[in-house]
């Protein structure tokens, strides 16, 4: 073994943090299921050609950040970098085109080689939702009103703003792609050398260059929103109104492209300030011709995919964790008695710490460690009587209760 520690770019996820990773999964999926979602979960790897045939093969995921490998079968396997294609995939493999439109939530794992820092990893969760099957805005503003309720539930309204733009149809992206790279070509000489080499494949990934230069030359460039055909233009039009008509409020930000090569009409990002360069939280968009890509039946779709530790890093650990009820047997013969007690209390759905040796003051420690609500104290006497003391542990008060009717007395505390 070469080393003790994780490799780079992934961690372990101790008990508080689960916690809050955990709130955040459990929000999307009971948001989910409200707005109509069904759970699907797709395997964490599966054949490269997946995701290289559908993120394009100029996508930085693409060429720079999965996690490929040959299997001892010879096939070419890679861990998921996102969740849309395996769903896309999933979708074609069961022939679920007979049950559109259909809304699936999925959640887990995800693994991308980059550079680690805060709020990205190379082992990092997301909660995600797709709508298939439906070509109409209608899809486009559900699918944003789930991720702002989401957002919202999780106490995140004043944190977030939402950021939409249009990528416009096929016809209005190709023609606008040789306007732009016409303009780009003649500022070629004050181009990053990233953006120089996107210039022949992916060029308008350029637009959305966090390089100073590239910044620079991208804010005179023509604009896509202005090379959108009638279509294209009315069905952001009608995102927009139906948006407000939802109260959510929105800006429109014209350099908005998404990373993925699959992306038509809407696309949109939930950001905030507090995390840098890792601002965005939510991110998502329309993709129309993915599956038909994919080779299966044409079929439009739209969805978004949340990291879930970012999520968790904007969120306060505040009375997270339910308090428990503390047992704690006082003297040796006790201690058989209080290990009844608990298991009873256990099986009663209360949250019980029964600590395992120590004298009182010790356990008392614990007891306020664990931020228990109220302690029973079992103390050899009391036992032969069968009562117990019970102690409210923020105010101190105590009162001896009756092993029978302890129950009673304590579900004030459940
Ligand atoms: P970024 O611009 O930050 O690299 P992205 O465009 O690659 O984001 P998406 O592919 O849209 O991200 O993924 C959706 C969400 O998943 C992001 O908004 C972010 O919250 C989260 N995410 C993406 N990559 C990572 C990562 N390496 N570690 C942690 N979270 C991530
Ligand atoms: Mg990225």
């Amino acid at each position: 073994m070469t080393s003790l520690n994780p490799v780079r770019g992934t961690q372990d996820i101790l008990p508080e943090e689960g916690r809050l990773y955990r709130r955040v999964e459990e929000t999307a999926f009971e948001v989910a299921e409200r707005y109509g979602f069904g759970e699907i979960t797709t395997p964490i790897f599966e054949f490269t050609e997946v995701f290289s045939r559908t993120l394009g093969d100029t996508s930085d995921i693409v060429t720079k950040e999965m996690y490929t490998f040959e299997d001892k079968g010879g096939d070419q396997i890679t861990l998921r970098p996102e969740g849309t294609a395996g769903v896309a995939r999933a979708f074609i493999s069961n022939g679920l085109q007979q049950n559109l439109p259909l809304k699936l939530f999925y959640r887990g794992p995800m693994f991308r080689y980059e550079r680690p820092q805060k709020g990205r990893r190379r082992q990092f969760r997301q909660v995600g939702v797709e709508i298939l099957g439906v070509a109409t805005p209608q899809a486009d503003i559900e699918t944003i009103s789930i991720a702002q309720t989401f957002l919202e539930e999780l106490g995140l309204k004043d944190y977030i703003k939402l950021e939409l733009n249009s990528l416009g149809d096929t016809d209005s992206r190709s023609a606008y792609c040789d306007e732009l790279v016409k303009y780009l070509s003649d500022h070629q000489d004050k181009l990053s050398k990233d953006s120089l080499e996107r210039l022949d494949r992916n060029p308008m990934r350029i637009l959305d260059s966090k390089d100073e230069g590239d910044q620079a030359v991208v804010v005179d460039a023509p604009r896509l929103q202005d090379n959108l055909n009638e279509a294209s233009q009315s069905f952001f039009e009608d995102l927009c109104e139906g948006l407000t008509k939802l109260g959510i409020v929105f800006e429109h930000n014209t350099n908005l492209v998404r990373g993925l090569d699959y992306y038509c009409h809407t696309a949109f990002e939930f950001k905030t300030s507090d995390l840098g360069a890792q601002g965005t939280v939510l991110a998502g968009g329309r993709y129309d011709g993915l599956v038909g890509q994919m080779g299966g039946p044409e079929t439009p779709g739209i969805g978004w995919a949340a990291g879930v530790e970012r999520l968790s890093l904007l969120l306060d650990d505040g009375a997270e964790a339910k308090r428990p009820i503390a047992v704690i047997p006082v003297g040796g013969k006790a201690e058989s008695e209080a290990m009844v007690v608990t298991e009873m209390l256990r099986k009663k759905g209360y949250r019980v710490d029964l600590g395992y040796s120590g004298n009182l003051k010790k356990r008392m420690k614990r007891a306020n460690r664990l931020n228990a609500v109220a302690a029973v104290l079992l103390g050899e006497d009391e036992l032969t009587r069968n009562v117990g003391t019970l102690r409210n542990m923020d105010s101190g008060e105590q009162k001896e209760v009756s092993l029978e009717t302890l129950e009673d007395h304590l579900a004030l505390y459940k």
